[in-house]
């Protein structure tokens, strides 16, 4: 099963990600994730990618289609996969066609979240992310001394540099200009399921499921 979780930042595609790898048995692949475990760990990606993805611009696609070929090649997606992040750029999605088609795969499913731009800004910018785990808060949940509920680490949670409301206004822009176009092409390209994605974490779950059946 070939899955890309697709909207705004901040539209809930790497929360619901994690839950549908596990229901479905399938690699969470986020391309955020992972850029920012390169810039943690300083490698030449990392030097590459740490100021686009700071000040919330696009890392360039020549660079994003290597990585993206050697993840999807890796052994932990050959039972299926959720994309989250990617593709970003119609480039990227001709890339992602090349590749799955290559490793003849069928027509993926996109999962097309929706939320308005007031609810995602407000979201972004109360939200703090787990520094080791990837699991996010509300900042109102936040006391010192707190230990993340699912890996344990203590004092753990962070506000990541792009949740500055500055920032998190070019990512909205970047993705009107420059992503929203990619589900345009994938009108025949992929088996589409729109959600709303402003309703509670678990009904949007349970939507997302009900639709891959009836669909
Ligand atoms: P995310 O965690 O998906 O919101 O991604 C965080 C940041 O990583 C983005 O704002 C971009 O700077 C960069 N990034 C992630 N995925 C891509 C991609 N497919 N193409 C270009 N840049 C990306």
């Amino acid at each position: 099963m070939q899955i890309i979780i697709f909207g705004s930042p901040g539209v809930g595609k790497g929360t619901q990600a994690k839950i549908l790898a596990v229901k479905l048995g399938i690699a969470h692949i986020s391309t955020g994730d992972i850029l920012r475990e390169a810039i943690k760990k300083e490698t030449d990606l990392g030097k590459k990618a740490k100021e686009i993805v700071e000040s919330g611009g696009l890392v360039p696609d020549e660079i994003m289609a290597g990585m993206i070929k050697d993840v999807l090649l890796d052994e932990r997606c050959k039972n299926g996969f959720i994309l989250d992040g990617f593709p970003r750029t119609i480039q990227q999605a001709h890339i992602l066609t090349k590749i799955l088609s290559e490793l003849n795969y069928g027509k993926p499913i996109l999962i097309k979240l929706d939320a308005k731009d007031e609810i995602i800004i407000s979201r972004l910018g109360n939200r703090l992310v787990c520094s080791k785990c990837g699991n996010i808060i509300v900042n109102t949940d936040y006391t010192e001394n707190y230990s993340c509920h699912i890996c344990k680490s203590l004092n753990s949670y962070i506000k990541r540099k792009d949740d500055d409301e500055e920032v998190i206004r070019r990512r909205l822009k970047v993705y009107h200009e420059t992503t929203a176009p990619v589900f345009d092409y994938y009108h025949d390209k992929a088996i589409i399921i729109e959600i709303d994605g402003a309703q509670e974490i678990d009904y949007v779950t349970s939507n997302i499921l009900e639709k891959m059946k009836t669909d």
